[in-house]
């Protein structure tokens, strides 16, 4: 990508991502830069939504069965392109893995994202507590919440209470798991920032998902599903930060040494905050995160203590780019 990169005019960059998920925030902090802005959406009925905005220049409709074309044409314009989930969830991670446009972060970690044991593996490579993993339901102790591989948005989990009622359960699964300890505690998402141009990680904020049915009124009737509906934003009790930031760089290290690139950009650890504090990780995003949605236009309270000023993760992304530009640090944003 530094290749493709040395072909680019870094005074007249666009900054483009797929129109879902957090096109509004990476393109609104964009354009608020002096970038040129683009939009890619999957078909002409989002386009639209997305042409009413005036800070996205271009709302283009992109082929992503066959995404290499639309990437090129990308590249053509100058454009870098940021990654979010639904990104990756429309491409696939093949296509993600290929797609030759410079893209912020390090895209060999999609790779260990589409399996659940490796990405619990490089977890645990960093030092950071895991929830524990059962092989078989034979192993089990307690109760275990289920991962399907292909699961979505939370969609497609299911929790058992013992191994007993897993056993019976799992007769009916056919697609690939993982069996994870049911941690009890409270959820937690922290949304960090890897910044190679003040080489150094921010704590950027934090949220928790709103999720259906295990936040609903069910009052114990329902069966308990994950599908995330929203997020809530979260203020940290200050003793956890030092823990919550040695994790972020502990996390970074890991990928470093493990996958063989340094992220930069925006990432997310996501973890469940036990009754003694302790703060078990069961889960990461290599990029931005839908919960950083909830501090567009004003920042979370955390952006303060780096800039002085509130800034959302989208206005960050852009930052970064900007002053990377000025200080010729360019290509360790991209690959
Ligand atoms: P995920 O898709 O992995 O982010 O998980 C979806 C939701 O399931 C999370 O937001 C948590 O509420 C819950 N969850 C996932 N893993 C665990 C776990 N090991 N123990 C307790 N809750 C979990």
């Amino acid at each position: 990508m530094s290749q493709l990169l040395k072909n680019y005019d870094l005074e007249r960059l666009a900054i483009s991502t797929v129109a879902s998920h957090t096109a509004l925030q990476i393109l609104r902090g964009a354009k608020k830069y002096g970038f040129r802005t683009i939009a890619v959406a999957r078909g002409e009925a989002v386009a639209q939504f997305y042409r009413q905005f005036p800070f996205i220049d271009e709302v283009w409709v992109g082929d992503f069965a066959n995404f290499r074309k639309t990437a090129e044409k990308l590249a053509a314009n100058n454009a870098v392109f940021i990654p979010h989930g639904s990104y990756v969830e429309y491409v696939g991670w093949r296509q993600a893995l290929e797609a030759p446009v410079p893209t912020l972060g390090c895209r060999e970690l999609l790779r260990c994202e589409a399996d659940q044991f490796k990405k619990m593996s490089l977890l645990e490579k960093a030092g950071i507590p895991i929830p524990r993993i059962y092989k078989t339901a034979e192993e089990v102790e307690g109760p275990v919440i289920v991962k399907l591989f292909g699961a979505k948005g939370g969609r497609g989990y299911f929790v058992a209470r013992d191994r007993r009622e897993l056993a019976e359960r799992l007769k009916r699964v056919t697609e690939d798991y993982i069996i994870q300890e049911y941690l009890f505690g409270v959820p937690a998402y922290y949304h960090y920032f890897s910044s190679p141009v003040y080489s150094r990680l921010e704590i950027f904020g934090a949220d928790i998902r709103y999720e259906s049915n295990v936040d609903g009124r069910t009052f114990g009737w329902a069966e308990p599903t994950f599908v995330v509906v929203g997020n809530l934003p979260m203020v940290l009790r200050e003793s956890l930060l030092p823990t919550i930031y040695t994790y972020g760089v502990q996390f970074l290290k890991a990928v470093e040494e493990a996958v063989g690139c340094k992220l930069a950009g925006p990432f997310c650890l996501e973890s469940i905050i036990k009754d003694d504090m302790s703060i078990v990780v069961f889960e990461f995003s290599g990029r931005i995160v839908a919960g950083t949605n909830i501090y567009m236009g004003y920042g979370s309270p955390y952006s303060v203590l780096y800039f002085d000023k509130p800034m959302d993760m989208g206005e960050r992304i852009a930052h970064e780019i900007k002053e990377a530009v000025k200080r010729g640090k360019i290509e360790h944003l991209f690959t």
